[in-house]
């Protein structure tokens, strides 16, 4: 049975008070609620890990944790401004979004570099949470299945399917991310059964067992239907991270 997931990616946005806010309502979450991300801008992550390690005991047994919205690609060195997943593990991390839709298109990410991300964020003990979705174009061209495939692939020739045994994809439509407008339930269901039946073809067990999330315009109004979804193991949320409550409402909602 694969437990729900709900991940919140604060973007470029949030304040050292918005994780306050939240981690004092983490503790009203159900016992049995899904499992709770919180991805923060780098800068927020320390004082984040602070908040959870001192309120474990109203958590009482929750799971909330923390991920980052990006890593480099190398291990340590001359390499400005970037962070590393060592670091990222350092300061609390569990998770790191991998090949994010906004990171590809505006700073070049290439599959490759995607590739490259994922092994080393799971050499150093990371989690990935790794990203795929197609433009509207490609859906409109019929080529939604053709351009997840490939996203997946470049993956997969790198690391090899075992290596999604420690891994979450989301499926993240570019169409959908933060324009308002979510997939359906149908359209979300078509394809994490697509990419759960691909990694079925190597491995049963870890197709079985992969957590899919689904991303773009997810909001307390549309989460019931589309978590309800036989692949759809909850999501990962851009807008609605922001605001606590709502928030809250989708981590109980999973
Ligand atoms: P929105 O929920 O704002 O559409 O963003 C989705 C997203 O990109 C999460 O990574």
């Amino acid at each position: 049975l694969r437990r729900p997931m709900v991940a919140g990616n604060w973007k470029m946005n949030g304040s050292r008070q918005l994780a306050q806010e939240l981690m004092k309502k983490f503790s009203r979450l159900k016992d049995d609620s899904a499992e709770v991300v919180i991805c923060p801008p780098t800068v927020y992550l320390e004082s984040a890990s602070q908040l959870l390690e001192n309120s474990k005991q109203e958590l009482d047994g929750r799971l909330v944790r923390l991920g980052a919205q990006n890593v480099s690609h190398h291990e340590f060195g001359a390499y400005t401004g970037e962070v590393s997943a060592s670091m990222l593990r350092e300061f609390g991390c569990k998770y790191v979004i991998i090949g994010h839709s906004e990171r590809r298109r505006m700073y070049g990410e290439t599959s490759d570099i995607v590739a490259n991300k994922f092994e080393m964020a799971q050499k150093l003990g990371l989690t990935p949470i790794l990203c795929v979705g197609e433009s509207l174009a490609a859906r409109e061209a019929r080529r939604t299945f053709e351009v997840i495939a490939g996203e997946l692939d470049a993956v997969i020739e790198r690391v090899g399917t075992m290596a999604f045994d420690n891994a979450i994809i989301a499926y993240e439509p570019l169409w959908a991310v933060g324009t308002g407008k979510s997939a359906t339930p149908e359209q979300a269901q078509e394809v994490h059964a697509f990419i759960r039946q691909r990694l079925s073809e190597v491995s049963p067990f870890i197709g079985e067992k992969i957590r899919i999330l689904y991303g773009g315009s997810v909001k307390p109004s549309n989460a019931a239907d589309l978590f309800s979804q036989p692949d759809v193991d909850g999501g990962l949320i851009g807008g609605v991270s922001l605001n606590a409550s709502e928030f809250m409402a989708l981590c109980d909602i999973a």
